[in-house]
């Protein structure tokens, strides 16, 4: 983090000098790489879930009220070790609902059905295939796993900057105003916690997919949620794209969203 820091302050002071920032960020991405870069592990016993790019498929008309939607909230924050704040403006969200007028504000209209309009909608990171928060970040603490498509975060990296947060038009990101530990109501050891001065978001679960496991929401959506390579004509993904009609969040702005919602 001291080390983060130190970079990030010399290429504040090249970008306000007009030099170019590539030889500090190229020498700290050789610096970190050896033990940052999560790529995945295979446990003893159990087998990596692999995917081009991994896509997750929401059917709306499976929530009826947003106390569905809690169960699925609580199984990834507790995993995730996502922290309970009382003060609104530091809370800390990996997936959460919104109504359907924040989650689609291109679609929104004064004439949308009741249904719709007061419908919450469950909403997560997208794992743009066409990220923007990527590009944003000075530090490669955020990155586009080649691999599986799956945007990750490596904590270690971040100098807490927020250009990611300006970037993502979407509001999947949180930051750490505060030290999380203390309010995170039961540390799950096998999943790092934060510190202050770090954004966080879903990962989709790479470390369940690691060894074996769907995500966590996924598990607990009793088939609201779906998950599988958009990339795979035979995936459940991909059959269901194909059958149903499906919105994804500001389609227009071209970060080329990885979560589906039927609607
Ligand atoms: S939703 Fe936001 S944080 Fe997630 S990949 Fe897209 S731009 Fe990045
Ligand atoms: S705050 Fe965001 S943009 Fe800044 S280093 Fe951390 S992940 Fe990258
Ligand atoms: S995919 Fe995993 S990390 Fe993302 S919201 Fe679901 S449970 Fe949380």
């Amino acid at each position: 983090m001291e080390s983060s820091r130190r970079i990030f302050f010399k290429i504040a002071g090249l970008s306000a000098l007009g030099l170019s920032t590539k030889p500090v960020l190229d020498a700290f991405a050789k610096e970190q790489a050896q033990d940052t870069l999560p790529e995945p592990q295979t446990q003893k016993g159990a087998e990596a879930l692999i995917a081009r790019q991994w896509a997750m498929v929401i059917d709306t008309r499976k929530f009826n009220s947003a106390e569905d939607m809690v169960p699925l909230i609580k199984a990834c924050h507790k995993i995730h070790n996502v922290p309970k704040f009382e003060n609104k403006r530091h809370e800390i969200k990996w997936i959460w609902e919104e109504e359907y007028h924040n989650a689609f504000p291109m679609k929104a209209s004064k004439f949308i059905s009741e249904k719709v309009e007061h419908t919450p909608f469950l909403v997560l990171c997208n794992h743009c295939e066409n990220p923007p928060c990527v590009r944003a970040c000075p530090t490669k603490a955020t990155f586009k796993r080649e691999s599986d498509g799956i945007v990750l975060m490596d904590f270690h990296r971040c100098i807490g900057c927020r250009f990611c947060m300006a970037a993502c038009p979407f509001g999947a990101r949180s930051f750490n105003f505060r030290d999380p530990r203390p309010f995170i109501t039961k540390i799950n050891k096998q999943f790092p916690t934060r510190m202050k001065g770090v954004v966080e978001k879903c990962n989709f679960c790479a470390e369940r997919l690691a060894v074996g496991q769907m995500p966590a929401c996924v598990e607990a959506s009793n088939g609201a949620l779906m998950f599988g390579d958009l990339y795979d004509p035979e995936s459940e993904v991909r059959k269901l794209i194909k059958t149903n009609y499906t919105i994804r969040r500001k389609q227009a702005l071209g970060t080329d969203p990885a979560v589906y919602y039927i609607v």
